[in-house]
């Protein structure tokens, strides 16, 4: 749908003006109110209003039918009062469908519509005579022509607006054809109506107003439990497509994608439970369609509606901002109205929340408290196994101690590294081989323990380093390897140089584990390096380490340790 835009707004409004007393003037000369029987006016208007609050949705097509109630109002008082009429159910017409600032435009267009409406169909019963006809089936005919003109010129009306601004509106749907069937089914019922209002006068309204209105209330409440249905049986398919994602990121972006299209949302916040800090903590926002940074303050236990539901288990559901204004405490975007919160458990333990929100009121039904619940706990057991899944996969490539990669994960990246080598999509490969000096001595000095937590310091160490220009591996015991990707002999060299360098600088803090006390002791500590690169010297993988480990021994700890030896044939 289009936005309107503001001349066209005044443009309807200016049209409004001029049709609307005019209407009126005409409609009252060629039909002044008869002798009027106050209670038959007034229950009628009553009827029509009621009728007009309680629309029901077919398919994805909102229906009124009123047309029934003005037919019998036109053949009791003429064309005036059936004008009112008109114009009185277009209050809560327009109520029932949300209309806001924004949206008033659409006053003076459907009171236009209403007016020059009836006064076609007005006019064309009286002028072409086929409304003074005596007879029951007369009246039967003139009645039908009189309600197809109603529904076939609001229909050419709605036609003709939205293609002159610009919209595609086709001229039949399924959604037309709907109308004209239900309208024109109508009929029978408002001559029904006109018969009986003479001869019981106001209690007709209700002898037929009764059932009508009846049947309409299970008409809604029918299309609720379809709606339903529709609703479980698509959110059985999103659980099962979450259940399907192995990536905790995936899994929320799926879920809030799939989220939006069942229900109106603005806002969608999935706040999780950290149990460490006792805190909810942002893990998507979404705000009007764009995903936003994460950087809102945690929220406490029972602290806000997110941390009340947090707190009870209980999910809440509010429709206006009134409702939930004096429960609010922290962030909130000013324009929600309408809040659904509902929290996300496992195993009956709360373990995120999800609170979504809309800029409309009433704009969630109740029904949908169930549906959330439902998806959210497919959403925690989606999260639960893609977690999983990633811790397992990050252990298989790590070392435990170190948290470095471990050996077997380097020498995967390696062979693709040098596939990508061979295919030319970069110059150089380069490798650096780092083994602590005399790291024997350390563990039978210190312990084993101290040894281990030294291991410990030099990753982390190397990460700091080298860590964004080389991928870090634990080679084996206290022996480190770092693959260059795109990166030359002599830079290879250098990087190996600033990682000797930063060692030998660099006192290692240990807890003396061997003796009584367990002092905190400080050491110093060198490594011996060895660089070897490809295609310079060799071009196979295997090579490439054997040549560095070559270097290592042979160039820098047969010469002394501390030292970084290149490899050359
Ligand atoms: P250099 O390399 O200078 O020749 O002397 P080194 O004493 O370091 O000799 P080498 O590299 O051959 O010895 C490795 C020693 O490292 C043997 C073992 O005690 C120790 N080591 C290997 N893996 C671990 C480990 O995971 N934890 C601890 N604490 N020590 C380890
Ligand atoms: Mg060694
Ligand atoms: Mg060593």
């Amino acid at each position: 749908m289009k936005e309107i835009t503001m001349p066209v707004k005044w443009v309807l409004w200016i049209m409004w003006l001029i049709v609307f007393p005019t209407g009126l003037l005409i409609a009252y000369q060629i039909s002044p109110i008869p002798d009027l029987d106050w209670r038959i006016a007034l229950s009628l208007i009553l009827l029509a209003v009621i009728s007009a609050y309680l629309p029901f949705k077919v398919d994805h097509s909102t229906i009124f039918i009123i047309h029934w109630i003005n037919l019998a109002a036109f053949l009791t008082y003429g064309l005036f009062y059936e004008m009112i009429l008109m114009q009185l159910v277009l209050i809560p017409l327009l109520i029932r469908s949300k209309i806001t600032l924004k949206t008033l435009y659409r006053f003076p267009l459907n009171s236009t519509m209403f007016m020059l409406i009836s006064l076609l169909a007005g006019m064309i019963f009286y002028s072409t005579g086929i409304g003074s006809a005596d007879g029951f089936w007369a009246l039967v005919f003139a009645s039908a022509i009189y309600i197809f003109i109603h529904i076939f010129a609001n229909h050419v009306y709605l036609f003709s607006f939205n293609r002159l601004i610009g919209n595609k509106y086709p001229f039949f749907s399924s959604d037309t054809k709907l109308d004209y069937a239900a309208t024109m089914l109508s009929m029978p019922f408002g001559l029904a109506l006109y018969y009986l209002l003479q001869s019981v006068g106001p209690a007709a309204t209700l002898l037929l107003g009764i059932p009508f209105l009846a049947v309409t209330i299970i008409l809604r409440l029918y299309n609720t439990s379809e709606k339903v249905n529709n609703d479980l049986a698509k959110s059985a398919k999103i659980g099962h497509q979450l259940t399907e994602r192995l990536n905790v990121n995936e899994v929320l972006d799926l879920f809030t994608n799939k989220l939006a299209d069942l229900m109106p949302l603005d806002y969608t916040y999935i706040l999780d439970v950290n149990t460490k800090k006792n805190e909810l903590i942002l893990l998507r926002r979404i705000e009007n369609g764009q995903l936003e940074s994460n950087n809102l303050s945690p929220v406490r236990k029972g602290e806000g509606i997110s941390g009340k539901v947090w707190g009870t288990g209980e999910a809440l559901l509010f429709n206006k901002k009134k409702d939930w204004i004096e429960e609010v405490e922290g962030y909130i975007p000013s324009d929600i109205e309408s809040i659904i919160c509902v929290p996300i458990q496992r195993n009956k333990r709360t373990v995120a929340v999800l609170l979504a929100a809309s800029k409309k009121k009433n704009a969630f039904g109740t029904h949908l408290l169930a549906i959330l619940e439902i998806l959210c706990s497919y959403l925690a057991i989606a999260m639960q196994n893609a977690r999983n899944y990633q811790r397992n996969v990050k252990r298989s490539e790590r070392c435990a101690l170190t948290g470095l990669y471990n050996f077997r994960y380097f020498d995967e990246q390696l062979s693709n590294e040098f596939s990508r080598l061979e295919q030319g999509r970069m110059n150089a490969l380069s490798l650096i081989l780092l083994d602590i000096d005399h790291f024997k001595k350390v563990n039978d000095t210190y312990g084993h323990q101290s040894g281990n937590d030294l291991l410990q310091e030099l990753a982390g160490l190397l990460i700091e380093t080298a860590g964004r220009e080389a991928l870090i591996a634990r080679y084996g015991g206290e022996e480190f390897v770092l693959l260059l990707s795109d990166k030359t002999k002599e830079e290879a060299q250098s990087i190996g140089e600033k990682i000797r360098a930063v060692i030998e600088n660099h006192q290692f803090e240990i807890q003396h584990d061997l003796s009584q006390n367990r002092e905190i002791t400080k050491i110093n500590m060198t490594v011996s390096i060895g660089v070897a690169s490809s295609p310079e010297d060799t071009d196979s993988a295997k090579n490439l380490l054997r040549n560095a480990d070559r270097a290592l021994y042979i160039g820098a700890k047969q010469k002394g340790r501390n030292k970084v030896a290149v490899y050359s044939k």
